[in-house]
């Protein structure tokens, strides 16, 4: 077994020296392992941190104008920085891309996927200030109705499995 994304990489990032494909523990997948240095350059998850917003009713979305999934609707959310806590995220790209200041609730749920290297947390998160209106990487921001959900113009199943685990919660 070996990582899908292990040809993203063809150098050490410690040496410069070649890559290769090594199997180092029975049971575990081959890792990149450095020809020259040994390095063993591990292809670790990536954390995202995304918000439901619920405001007037409804829920907070915006439509991305950026690859992938561009056009498509998502909740407000990015990537964690190295060293951010995770709520800072959560209120940080909610403002970048909405103009709306939250604060966070708690923690909803975790996604994760098969071969998918993307984590997701999603948080609960509470209306605080601000007007909505598109930011960063959003063509549009729209409070939609919890019976209006564009379904199908949902860029990610992380983005879906975590506005139905709302939706749970919502409507008790
Ligand atoms: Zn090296």
């Amino acid at each position: 077994m070996s990582y899908w994304h292990a040809d993203l990489y063809n150098f050490c990032p410690r040496c410069g020296g070649p890559l290769e494909k090594r199997l180092i523990k029975a049971g575990e997948p081959e890792r990149l392992v450095c020809k020259v240095c040994e390095f063993i350059f591990y292809i670790d998850p990536k954390l995202a941190a995304i918000a439901l917003v619920p405001l007037d009713g409804g829920l907070v979305m915006v439509r991305r104008s950026i690859e992938p999934g561009y056009g498509l609707w998502v909740v407000p959310g990015g990537f964690v920085d190295a060293g951010e806590p995770v709520e800072e995220t959560v209120v940080r790209e909610t403002w970048e891309e909405t103009f709306l200041r939250v604060k966070v609730v708690r923690l909803l749920n975790l996604y994760s996927y098969q071969n998918h290297r993307t984590v997701v947390a999603a948080y609960l998160t509470q209306y605080l200030a601000g007007e909505l209106s598109p930011g960063d990487e959003t063509l549009e921001a729209q409070v939609f109705g919890l019976k209006e959900i564009p379904w199908e113009k949902i860029a990610f199943q992380s983005t879906r499995d975590a506005i139905k685990d709302y939706l749970k919660i919502a409507n008790t």
